[in-house]
């Protein structure tokens, strides 16, 4: 029987390709997975990926013919000013997200790229674009702004975006949900701590801040991100060391963060180092829980009353440790976590204060690719 609730997610970065195949309305995963590798042996570019995803899908007995998607989801970083609801791509799409690429340098070419060769392969289903931005477009004017010349900024389109807002906006409606509590009632804080990380605070379900801004680079300490530095870090490693733009922007990507630090992306590798006494990795925990708290605290003082601080993404879903560093001594203000709770491996949404808190701390996994999956669905039947 063909069901037309089935969504295809893809996610393509420069070399990989995540896909989902979810069902929005149940919340059914059917499949998903990851090719990896792009550009190097068979799979020498996205549509070869794409079509390696299709093979394995089939290969797990599951025919996108025959389940007749609704919708492929396409994961874009960055919208600009302009794309932030989901949106059908067409052609003009396509060109204004050729046109806002220098905004996301490093994150939306691929995403181009993968709209292109899907739409290829599947011409007959709907591409929707589904942003990372998106969330946030409606931040408060303080909180978007940046210090800068007016004119400069309205000229070149230079505001704080804020990303992961999939994400903030899921994790947010689900600790909600969890509380029993209307979204309206909530003042939260969530804290994404994947690969990348960013912090958000949330005021009745419209954020009131985030701490990722033009691009994913500012704010917290990430895998391989540096998140906040002076900008005159890269004044001076360009005047007078001589680096490029280009390779300052590496640096700052792909080369800081704690494994700039200490060496590991991984903080599953990080705790073994710094069990073996390692002092950089010590240190990279160090500088990344330093930074995580600092963020917390400048949420809380915004928010006045914080009623649920939820961590999210795998450091944040699986790493009791930055969860118990980040929140430790914070009864004076509202946080009191039971440690016994904190250490539970359970993966399901749970809580990991102590029921008298007043502030609640809870863990919930995120689900970025039912929330695009869903954002589709309601897309293209208009709902
Ligand atoms: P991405 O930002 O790529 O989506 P994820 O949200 O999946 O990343 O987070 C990946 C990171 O989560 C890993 O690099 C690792 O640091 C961390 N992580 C995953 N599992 C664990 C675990 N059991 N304990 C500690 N950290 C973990």
């Amino acid at each position: 029987m063909t069901d037309r609730r089935t969504v295809l997610v893809l996610n393509c970065g420069s070399s990989s390709l995540k896909y989902a195949v979810v069902e929005p309305d149940s919340g059914r995963e059917l499949a998903d997975g990851i090719v990896e590798r792009i550009g190097e042996g068979p799979i020498h570019d996205h549509e070869a990926a794409l079509r390696a995803a299709f093979d394995r899908l089939s290969a797990d007995g599951l025919d996108l013919g025959a389940l007749g998607l609704a919708a492929v989801g396409h994961r874009v970083v960055h919208g600009g000013l302009e794309l932030y609801r989901p949106t059908v791509v067409d052609d003009a799409v396509l060109a204004t997200l050729r046109r806002l690429a220098p905004l996301a340098p490093l994150h939306n070419p691929p995403a181009i790229l993968g709209i292109e060769v899907a739409r290829r392969v599947l011409p007959d289903v709907p591409h929707v674009a589904v942003f990372d931005t998106a969330y946030f477009h409606d931040l408060p004017a303080a909180a978007a702004t940046y210090a800068i010349p007016r004119d400069l900024a309205a000229q070149w389109r230079i505001r704080r975006y804020g990303f992961h807002g999939t994400s903030h906006q899921y994790v947010s409606e689900q600790a909600a949900a969890f509380l029993g509590a209307p979204l309206e009632s909530l003042n939260q804080i969530v804290l994404h701590l994947g690969n990348g990380a960013s912090a958000s605070a949330i005021v009745g379900g419209r954020p009131q801040d985030t701490s990722m801004g033009l691009t994913p680079m500012e704010g917290l300490v990430m895998g391989t991100r540096s998140g906040d530095v002076d900008p005159g870090v890269v004044m001076y490693l360009h005047r007078t060391a001589g680096m490029s733009m280009s390779d300052i922007e590496t640096m700052l990507n792909r080369q800081s963060g704690v494994l700039g630090l200490g060496g590991e992306i991984d903080f599953r590798l990080l705790h073994q180092r710094i069990d073996a006494g390692d002092p950089d990795a010590a240190l990279a925990y160090e500088v990344y829980i330093h930074r995580l708290r600092k963020y917390i605290g400048a949420y809380l003082a915004l928010l006045g009353t914080t009623d649920v601080i939820t961590f999210t993404a795998g450091v944040g879903e699986n790493d009791a440790a930055v969860r118990r560093d980040a929140l430790t001594g914070l009864a004076p203000l509202g946080i009191e976590l039971d440690e016994h709770l904190n250490e539970s491996p359970a993966r399901s949404p749970r809580r990991i204060s102590f029921g008298t808190s007043p502030t609640t701390v809870l863990v919930i996994p995120t689900n970025e690719e039912l929330a695009i999956a869903r954002a589709c669905a309601a897309t293209v039947t208009g709902g």
